[in-house]
């Protein structure tokens, strides 16, 4: 048997992170309070992330759709059960609303990329039950074309991924899949004119690894649900087995 010495003294990387705490007292990163209780795991004040996990009841599970108590969705809701989504199930943070609306259209300025990852880590762990049963393989964020992603300078649904695939342990893979459209939506554009925008919009290539996968899905928001449908397409026609998406907040459409 091997003897290891006791571990009388913290790791100098601890008493180095216990060093910068002092002098730069942890935030939260959406209102900068201080972080009263410094935890590895919490980015976010209590009020904010009261304000991120503030959801209604049980959203349809198949298109994580706002629904009224007592909604028979055995078929899907009154907003999906006409539609043909690629997609299998769907599972949000909130709703498009408050201090979630607001922290995601930030995001979409550069600099963001640590609220983006760690509202991943909590997307993960408010939704963990849901999201482990799923039994995923692999992570995959729904990419930005290639022009928009650099004047971005980031992607990000990226970042929300690998936060939320850190969290569950699982890979996080965003060369998976590609988009090859630029297409800019306008939020009162109808479903038809959304969907019929998006065909043929992304390409996937899946490893033999990852081929028969379940595949999670990634994107900060959902509106009519088209551009998680198509990329669901794109990754099926790849060899994905099934395709779940995890959205940071889903618009009430
Ligand atoms: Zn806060
Ligand atoms: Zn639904």
């Amino acid at each position: 048997m091997t003897f290891r010495p006791p571990r009388l003294l913290k790791p100098w990387s601890t008493i180095a992170a216990g060093l910068v705490d002092l002098i730069y007292p942890p935030v939260c990163l959406i209102c900068e309070s201080p972080l009263p209780e410094p935890d590895q795991d919490e980015s976010f004040c209590v009020e904010c992330r009261l304000a991120f996990s503030a959801d209604s009841p049980e959203p349809c599970r198949r298109c994580a759709a706002t629904l009224g108590p007592h909604t028979d969705t055995s078929r899907g809701c009154l907003h999906c059960h006409d539609e043909h989504f690629h997609f299998d199930r769907a599972c949000r943070l909130g709703r498009y609303e408050g201090l979630l609306r607001q922290t995601i259209l930030s995001l979409k300025y550069p600099g963001h990329e640590a609220v983006a990852e760690n509202l991943g880590r909590f997307l993960a762990r408010q939704r963990r039950t849901s999201l482990e049963e799923l039994a995923c393989d692999v992570v995959v964020p729904v990419p930005l074309h290639w022009l928009r992603r650099w004047s971005r300078g980031y992607n990000q649904a990226e970042a929300i991924a690998c936060g939320l695939a850190s969290q569950l342990r699982l890979p996080c893979r965003s060369w998976l899949l590609w988009r090859t459209k630029a297409t800019r939506f306008q939020y009162q554009q109808s479903r038809t004119h959304r969907r019929e925008q998006m065909r043929g919009a992304f390409v996937a290539r899946l490893p033999r690894r990852f081929r028969g996968s379940r595949v999670m899905l990634v994107d900060d928001v959902m509106t009519t649900g088209s551009t998680a449908s198509a990329a669901a397409w794109a990754l099926k026609a790849a060899g994905a087995r099934e395709v779940f998406v995890a959205v940071l907040a889903r618009a009430d459409v």
